[in-house]
């Protein structure tokens, strides 16, 4: 079973094995060793590739690689790593649950190292909301709508979809993508975990390497999308103040201001953006924007995180995605990401 479970280290009966074999985490990372180096990997492997690839040669350090990752998710506490992380865990488990599954109908028999469908469906508590009809499957209505929530593609759509008796039918391979989804879930869950003090300083070197890692691939930075419907709530309401002709306070200017320039826009544009404003003043706006992208200060300034923009008051509106995330850039990458592009229109382009 332990190669099974290194393969598959989402699976609740792997946590347990891992929980009874008396594994101490902390003894674990003060040894290092392999296991802390394939979590390492598995780290780089998901921020580069989209996978976590291997597995280790050894199935126990393989295992034991996973918990330590999601530790090391933790610690860099990014919420563009945790959401890279998890997809990439759920993408190679359904690389390897679709190779199972297809060599189970090959071979007309399982190993223990191989999940079938059905076992996918025990371990997400589906086996009642997922039925199999004749070679395609029957998928309860809420059921669907949860898991395909993250799919971005039109026939993903409930109004796109067969709905017969409150079920969708689904193909194999529509299903498979559904329990990519539920395993994606399942690895995001509880992340960031709260990692005690000493468990934290033996992986100090690690969590720096990935850290690094991240701002190199600086994943922020590749945001050059203006889609002012897309944008954070607090953001929403301020660029709406901004354009009712409202004052705003010191701070709230600079949330909007550190956030158009964050998200590509060039001084031009969001001086056009809010030439609107009588009150605003197209010289000291030029300067404040300039000032905060670097350009007339020696530091480029972020937008503030939703902790500071909510000591100011200047988060309202929150809405379910704000319970998953703890900076407006992290709202506004994941709502792009959900968004259809071809239904996504960058505000410069509408504008010319
Ligand atoms: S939680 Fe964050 S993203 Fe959401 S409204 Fe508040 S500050 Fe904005």
């Amino acid at each position: 079973m332990e190669l099974l479970y290194a393969r598959y280290p989402f699976l609740a009966e792997a946590r347990a094995a891992v929980e009874e074999a008396g594994v101490d985490l902390a003894a674990l990372v003060a040894e290092g060793g392999p296991a802390v180096d394939r979590a390492t990997e598995r780290v780089e492997y998901a921020l580069e590739e989209g996978v976590v690839r291997g597995p280790h040669r050894r199935p126990r350090v393989e295992l034991l690689s996973y918990p330590v990752a999601r530790v090391l998710v933790s610690l860099v506490d990014e919420h563009v790593l945790t959401r890279k992380y998890a997809r990439a865990e759920a993408r190679t488990a359904y690389e390897r649950f679709t190779a199972d599954v297809a060599t189970e109908t090959e071979l007309r028999s399982t190993a223990d190292t191989s999940l079938t469908r059905a076992d996918l469906l025990a371990e997400f508590d589906l086996t009642a909301s997922v039925r199999a009809v004749g070679g395609r499957y029957r998928v309860s209505v809420g059921t669907y709508l949860d898991l395909a929530a993250d799919q971005r593609d039109d026939e993903w759509r409930l109004v796109n979809r067969e709905l017969r008796d409150g079920e969708v039918p689904l193909t194999e391979g529509e299903l498979d993508v559904l329990l990519e989804a539920a395993v994606r879930e399942r690895v995001g869950e509880g992340l960031p975990l709260s990692v005690p003090e000493s468990v934290a300083e033996e992986l100090g070197e690690p969590v720096e390497h990935l850290t690094a890692l991240l701002s190199d691939l600086d994943f922020t930075r590749d945001i050059d999308t203006v889609v002012p419907e897309l944008f954070p709530p607090c953001m929403r309401a301020l660029l709406d103040r901004v354009q009712k002709g409202e004052h705003l306070e010191h701070h709230s200017r600079f949330a909007i201001a550190s956030f158009l320039t964050s998200i590509g826009m060039a001084t031009d544009d969001i001086v056009d953006l809010f030439q609107v404003n009588p009150g605003f003043g197209e010289e000291a706006t030029r300067y404040q924007v300039n000032h905060i992208r670097g350009q007339t200060s020696p530091t480029e300034y972020s937008p503030p995180s939703c902790a500071t923009m909510q000591s100011y008051g200047d988060c309202v509106n929150m809405d379910d995605r704000c319970e998953t995330i703890a900076h407006p850039m992290a709202y506004y990458e994941d709502t792009l990401d959900d968004a259809d592009d071809a239904e996504v229109t960058d505000w410069r382009e509408e504008r010319d």
